[in-house]
């Protein structure tokens, strides 16, 4: 990396933004108060890099929270939106383009017999529990503490003591009874689910889970969790759902449920959520499962769900790009990622251990956490030991150095396959100082 240039133009941008926008932002992360310091502009991406206001390039390991799996300004991308674009952006009428997504996304998630596409990862997790809860006529849901499915009312319920039995909001503006049916418990925990279901008999709609969380920090299943999710489900007639909003297309061109062996059959979920990946980089998410819940819709039957702009061409047309690749080039594309992030994830792991710093690193394929604690990190608590102070310093030590992670501890980080050895190279080379400023 060369020298950076100063943030002139990122701080005056900064400063208007912050004149128009709540803290300078349309999406509290980007404002960078968990790491201190300033988020840059960005000005365009390429590739693997992000480029700022100032010119300055960092190499991006956030990939727009997920969805940038082939890098930035991705070429076939780029030419299906303009394709799409020119013949207008938007129609409020149904196009071939759905109906051919919706077959391409069947293609990878087998468990997904029909499915809805919305605009966001949040309006799918919301529908998605509408469905559920239509279908199963119980108001219950279960969440896990640490998991994030958006920003929907009743799924904002903050992680700790006394949610279990009737939710707490977790945020201002939520009353306590849009929460008070929603349950929150420590995740890679059986038998706290049991224990739900013993006490709300008949009453739990559905359990929301992402498979592998990305939200608190990339956190694994541990071995049968997911498998005994779908058994305690099964048995008290609830239905399960896997968030794959982070993990779809990432894990596995089925996502988790693909890597895990749950894509089909007894073990799949009924109903299974996405975004980021699914749009190309375009504001989409898709809700979809089970023929028979998912037939409980408007306007076959008398679950409501609508959107202006649901199953958008531009989206779609991006959504067809990036999925045609993923199953022509699968075999490859996954074994690559998984590579690349080894040598970054693991390579930094080392250098931690070199320097005595206590670092617990969390990665499955493309995603990765480096958490600073000595605890295995396997839920929102022992993710919660982590030295937030630590990761700041790391974080903004980084940035300078030219490698943007996401502003966060509890974010996982993202791989696509325009990072290549040139970039791993830069990353470690990065790490290496950055770590100093840990202990600084
Ligand atoms: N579910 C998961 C697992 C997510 O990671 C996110 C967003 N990070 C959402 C749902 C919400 O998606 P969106 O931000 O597109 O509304």
């Amino acid at each position: 990396m060369g020298k950076m240039n100063e943030r002139v133009r990122s701080a005056a941008l900064e400063v208007k933004a912050q004149r128009w926008l709540p803290g300078g932002v349309d999406s509290p992360v980007r404002a960078f108060r968990a790491v201190g310091g300033h988020p840059p502009f960005v000005e365009r991406g390429e590739g693997a890099y992000l480029v700022d206001a100032d010119q300055n390039r960092y190499v991006d390991l956030f990939g727009s929270w997920g969805p940038m799996l082939f890098g930035h300004a991705w070429p076939p991308v780029v030419e299906a939106i303009c394709d799409a674009a020119g013949r207008s952006p938007s129609f409020g009428a149904s196009t071939a383009a759905e109906a051919e997504l919706a077959e391409l996304v069947n293609a990878c998630y087998p468990s997904m017999e029909s499915m809805r596409f919305v605009s966001s990862g949040t309006e799918a997790c919301m529908s998605a529990i509408r469905v559920a809860r239509g279908f199963t006529g119980r108001p219950f849901v279960i969440k896990f503490e640490g998991c994030y499915h958006g920003h929907a009312d009743a799924l904002l319920v903050k992680a700790g003591s006394g949610v279990a039995t009737f939710g707490i909001p977790g945020s201002a503006g939520v009353p306590d009874e849009t929460a008070m049916h929603t349950l929150a418990l420590p995740y890679n925990d059986l038998a706290a689910v049991e224990a739900a279901f013993e006490s709300h008999p008949s009453l739990i709609a559905c359990v929301i889970v992402e498979p592998v969380v990305g939200n608190a920090g990339t956190i694994l299943p541990a071995e049968g969790y997911l498998a005994g999710l779908r058994e305690i489900t099964r048995k008290h007639g609830a239905l399960l759902i896997f968030d794959e909003v982070m993990t779809g297309f990432r894990l596995s061109s089925g996502g988790a449920q693909g890597r895990f062996g749950m894509d089909r059959g007894e073990a799949a979920p009924d109903l299974t959520t996405l975004g980021k990946i699914v749009g190309g980089g375009l504001p989409v998410g898709a809700f979809g499962g089970r023929l028979d819940v998912m037939n409980m819709l408007a306007p076959l039957g008398p679950v409501y769900q609508a959107g202006t702009l649901s199953g958008n061409p531009l989206a779609m047309a991006a959504g067809k790009a990036m999925l045609t690749e993923i199953l022509a080039h699968r075999d490859t594309i996954y074994p690559q990622l998984e590579a690349a992030t080894a040598k970054i994830a693991d390579g930094v792991a080392r250098l931690a251990a070199e320097q005595g710093i206590a670092l617990t690193t969390n990665r499955i394929g493309s995603m990765f956490t480096w958490f600073f604690t000595p605890e295995k990190v396997t839920d929102f608590a022992s993710a919660s030991t982590s030295d937030t102070a630590a990761f700041g310093r790391f974080h903004r030590a980084m940035l300078d150095a030219g490698v943007w992670l996401p502003p966060s501890q509890y974010e996982a980080a993202f791989v696509s396959t325009a990072i290549g050895d040139a970039e791993i190279h830069a990353v470690l080379e990065a790490a290496k100082e950055a770590l100093k400023a840990v202990t600084r």
